[in-house]
């Protein structure tokens, strides 16, 4: 075909690649989500239905983009963990953000209504994307341990703060209770003045969602899931129950991935 004698133009276009041989991670985070919580009555400090709906739609991006090798997720965050040797889209940097986090809103907005029957989306979600790269196995783990440490400083906080302003402070004044607080002082208010056992709060709140590949059996009869039809929740795993056949390989786990245990029994996990 004839150039036109504006395709000069195509040459100011700049495409960063991602470092080859580098595990990369793409994590994205809901814009403004206090807001978004506060809008759609989000139960404090944690809607379990809200962090069910992200692993959700993660769990769709990983179906879709078969180079993902496990994903983490808190609060309004996700990170992809794009495997290592990954050539997808010759690692164009912002064609896999902008693919990955478009595909997770789409599949939230899409799924809101399976996992909040009783809720309409006030406003529409929106989620800002980036993608670092990680030179080595230890620096990747160190970065999902720093999200795993966040989760659980954040929910011992968050549990706090929300324990004292349901017992009728306000939120200043709980602020003020827990400034400069260590851990083992959260962990004695939460038991001796409301009964909490941290370490026995559900792990979801505490570890995070791990999601990853159970290793591949038969992909026969694999089905399309009819993506218009509102799905049954299953009321103590907060997942649909009809689960659509296709992400069943994609389990959701709750695990300490910080201790060693987790790496050594799966050690194709970072291969
Ligand atoms: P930004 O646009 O800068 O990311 P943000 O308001 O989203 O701003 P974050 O630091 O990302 O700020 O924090 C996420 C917010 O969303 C927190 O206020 C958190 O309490 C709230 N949130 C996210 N998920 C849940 C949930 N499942 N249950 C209750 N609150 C949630
Ligand atoms: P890539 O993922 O690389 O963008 P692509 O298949 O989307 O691949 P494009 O170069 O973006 O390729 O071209 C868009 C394609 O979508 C073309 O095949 C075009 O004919 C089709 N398409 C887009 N919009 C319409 C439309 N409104 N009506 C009919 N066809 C459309
Ligand atoms: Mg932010
Ligand atoms: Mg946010
Ligand atoms: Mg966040
Ligand atoms: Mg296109």
């Amino acid at each position: 075909m004839a150039k036109s004698k504006w395709e000069y133009v195509k040459g100011f276009e700049q495409e960063e690649t991602l470092l080859p041989s580098c595990w990369v991670v793409i994590r994205l985070d809901g814009h403004s989500f206090t807001r978004f919580a506060k809008d759609h009555e989000f139960e404090k400090p944690n809607d379990i239905q809200a962090l069910a709906l992200m692993d959700y739609a993660a769990q769709h991006v990983m179906k879709e983009f078969g180079d993902i090798r496990m994903a983490f997720g808190e609060s309004d965050e996700m990170s992809f963990i794009l495997n290592k040797a990954s050539t997808l889209y010759g690692r164009r940097k912002s064609k896999l953000i902008s693919l990955i986090v478009s595909c997770f809103t789409a599949h939230y907005v899409n799924s809101w209504s399976s996992f909040f029957p009783n809720k309409q989306l006030q406003h529409l979600p929106i989620f800002d994307g980036r993608a670092v790269c990680y030179p080595s196995e230890r620096t990747l783990r160190d970065y999902l341990c720093w999200r795993q440490a966040d989760t659980h400083i954040n929910n011992q906080y968050n549990t706090c703060f929300w324990s004292l302003v349901h017992s009728g402070m306000t939120g200043a004044e709980a602020q003020d209770t827990l400034k400069h607080t260590q851990a083992d002082f959260k962990n004695e208010l939460l038991f001796s003045k409301f009964g909490i056992n941290y370490a026995k709060l559900d792990p979801r709140l505490r570890k995070g969602s791990i999601i990853i590949r159970q290793p591949k059996r038969k992909a026969e009869g694999e089905q399309l899931e009819d993506l218009g039809k509102p799905m049954q929740l299953d009321a103590a795993n907060h997942v649909p129950s009809t689960m659509p056949a296709n992400l069943k390989g994609l389990e959701v786990l709750h695990e300490d991935i910080i201790q060693e245990h987790f790496w050594v029994s799966r050690p194709e996990m970072l291969r």
